[in-house]
């Protein structure tokens, strides 16, 4: 059609689609969602929360209540400030035009958050991506070549790593953060912290460099859609310049501001689901065929002898996983699974049981 080739950028028009598949009448343990809904009482409550919100007014763009309580409930230490995102996707968004002069890179270990590479695709920028090593570590030589040949405006850390579940070196870490400088940021991006309990957030002060990224979506909150980051006040000014003006909708705000009021039922479900993590991770690791990698995010990593063989077979028992096979070569036969209820756990066991031989 001419009038798209006209018009559509041709590395636009080469992608596909981001596909997420139905998932109607499956049991779901494809997108890290928090298995657990909040107490009745609680619903209720939010209920009457929501109903008394003013939907007919724009949102006050500043959200100064929302951060505020953020801030206090989530350690963001004193002195730093935090920008708000539609999900963490917003703000990943933001960051990468923000950032897009001409030669700019982006760079971030691969196999890793695919999120990264096309927001720098759509903003311009050069993605560099650095394979991990084979038990996904860090491949620190590396990455600090790269950073040293690239000069990255960007780079990219999730901690813990998303698909591989790995919580890299805080160590290696910190050598990266110091590499780059002041030439660049780098996002620690702690999508998965409730289940990682560890954090760059307290280190905010030590590194001038160093933006920490977070979201709610793991938490419980994946369908309200809120992410921030915390940085230095003056870094977050400018990122801030590029953030449409009501991207955090009223519904949103008093939600979230409602269910922080209570972050302690969130985290007890946090904590519930770490519990789970141990006990399904030692149950894989007892299956023959099946390897299963170290974690600290709300999914496993597993490896199997056919990686599609066994997520047809699972699709045909209504479970719904990832299968993360062909994302990577270091990824061959793995599929990625999220931690659930006991009940959604046990059934994903009993059908892989009968799918791998
Ligand atoms: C799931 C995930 C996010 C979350 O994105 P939202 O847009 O906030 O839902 C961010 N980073 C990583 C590494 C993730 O796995």
């Amino acid at each position: 059609m001419p009038l798209i080739e006209n018009i559509i950028r041709p590395d636009i028009r080469a992608l596909a689609a981001y596909h997420v598949p139905d998932s109607t009448g499956f049991v779901k343990l494809d997108a890290m969602e928090n298995p657990y809904a909040l107490p009745e009482q609680l619903r209720a409550e939010l209920g009457r929360r929501l109903a008394d919100v003013a939907m007919n007014r724009y949102p006050v763009p500043s959200y100064a209540a929302l951060k505020a309580k953020i801030r206090d409930k989530l350690g963001v230490p004193g002195g730093f400030d935090v920008v708000l995102g539609n999900g963490s996707d917003e703000l990943i968004s933001m960051i990468s035009i923000a950032c897009a002069q001409p030669g700019a890179k982006v760079l971030a270990p691969l196999p890793g958050f695919v999120m990264y590479a096309m927001s720098a695709q759509f903003a311009g920028l050069e993605f560099i991506g650095v394979p991990l090593k084979a038990d996904f570590s860090l491949d620190k030589e590396a990455m600090l070549a790269a950073i040293a040949l690239h000069r990255p405006a960007i780079t990219y850390l999730a901690y813990p790593n998303n698909p591989t579940g790995t919580l890299f070196d805080a160590g290696d870490m910190v050598e990266i953060l110091a590499a780059v400088g002041e030439r660049g940021i780098v996002i620690v991006d702690e999508a998965y912290q409730p289940f990682a309990q560890a954090s760059f957030m307290p280190r905010l002060a030590e590194f001038g460099n160093l933006v920490v990224m977070r979201t709610v979506s793991k938490l419980g909150l994946a369908g309200i859609r809120l992410g921030y980051m915390a940085a230095s006040a003056a870094l977050l000014a400018e990122f801030d310049k590029v953030r449409p003006p009501y991207n955090i909708n009223v519904l949103t705000q008093a939600a979230a501001e409602f269910v922080l009021d209570h972050a302690a039922v969130l985290d007890a479900q946090a904590e519930a689901v770490r519990a789970e993590r141990t006990r399904l991770s030692a149950a894989l690791a007892d299956l023959a065929g099946v390897e299963v990698f170290p974690s600290a995010a709300n999914f496993l990593l597993i490896r199997v002898q056919d990686a599609d063989e066994v997520f047809a077979n699972l699709l045909r028992r209504k479970i719904l996983i990832k299968n993360v096979g062909k994302m990577h070569a270091l990824l061959a036969n793995c599929l990625r699974v999220t931690v659930s209820t006991p009940h959604e756990n046990a059934l994903f066991l009993e059908a892989l049981r009968a799918s791998v031989f």
